[in-house]
């Protein structure tokens, strides 16, 4: 039974490797518009989690029982990687990958041309889309002053905010983030935090993180924090909830 409202859901997610659970009975739902921050230890399932909603793992290399859907009424166990990329959920993984060689606006334009999703491709085929687009990511990822330098010359942060900038001209529907504030500066993981803050309400995004402060930057005072553990739910609430919650405080301890 699914609610409204609903971006990404996940019932009794069950994944085995040969036989080994690294995820066991996850339940999970995601709002539309939400920014959903995930935390836990190393090994609590979150990398498969990700794996499993792009497509990466599914029925056809692991052993998946239960349900995983986008909004309604889209089966995502059913679907292949390239299918989901083209439905509409892009993926940062950790490391930025950017053309180095290519100027930002370029790097911009050529996430808009190779878009997945043909809907999206001819709507901005019209020039104007275009530069509109361009003009809104660009003030967006803050990187309007950087447009004619090559990628290659960004710090580390630039990059990061880059990435995302490229998978907004692909119009996700959501955005799956993993790790974005690693490596990054007080001062980037700030201004990432402004970023994706900005893009709330616009797509649903959800970010896995090991940074505290970032997450709770992020998630304010009334942003949800799912953490898992042991592949599933551990808690979930608010970061006040969930940093006093004695099987949470545990389970970080007791590693
Ligand atoms: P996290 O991202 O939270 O650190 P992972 O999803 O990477 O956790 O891993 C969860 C568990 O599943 C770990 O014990 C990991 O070793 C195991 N695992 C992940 N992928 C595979 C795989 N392809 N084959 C076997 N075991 C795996």
């Amino acid at each position: 039974d699914l609610s409204h409202g609903e971006i990404l859901y996940i019932e009794d997610l069950v994944v085995s490797f040969d036989g080994f659970k690294a995820i066991k009975g996850l339940t999970l739902d995601i709002l539309s518009g939400e920014l959903r921050c995930i935390i836990g230890p190393n090994g609590a399932g979150k990398t498969t989690m990700m794996d499993v909603i792009t497509g990466k793992t599914g029925p056809r290399n692991a052993q998946v029982s239960g349900r995983v859907f986008l909004g309604q009424t889209i089966d995502l166990l059913k679907l292949k990687e390239p299918q989901i990329a083209q439905i509409g959920i892009g993926r940062k993984f950790q490391k930025p990958t950017v053309f180095e060689n290519l100027k930002v606006w370029e790097n911009l334009e050529l996430a808009r041309k190779s878009n997945k999703s043909w809907r999206v491709a001819l709507t901005a085929k019209v020039n104007q889309d275009a530069i509109e687009d361009m003009e809104k990511t660009l003030l967006q990822i803050g990187l309007e002053k950087e447009a004619y330098i090559p990628a290659g010359e960004l710090s580390h942060g630039q990059k990061q905010r880059l990435e995302i900038g490229m998978l907004l001209m692909q119009k996700p529907e959501l955005l799956l983030l993993d790790e974005p504030a690693a490596g990054m500066t007080d001062e980037e993981t700030m201004q990432l935090a402004d970023l994706l803050n900005q893009l709330r309400g616009t797509c649903s995004i959800v970010v896995v993180e090991h940074d505290m402060e970032f997450v709770s930057a992020l998630s304010g005072e009334t942003g949800i924090v799912t953490v898992l553990a042991e592949g599933a739910v551990l808690a979930q609430g608010t970061m006040e909830h969930v940093k006093n919650d004695p099987a949470v405080i545990e389970s970080y301890l007791g590693r």
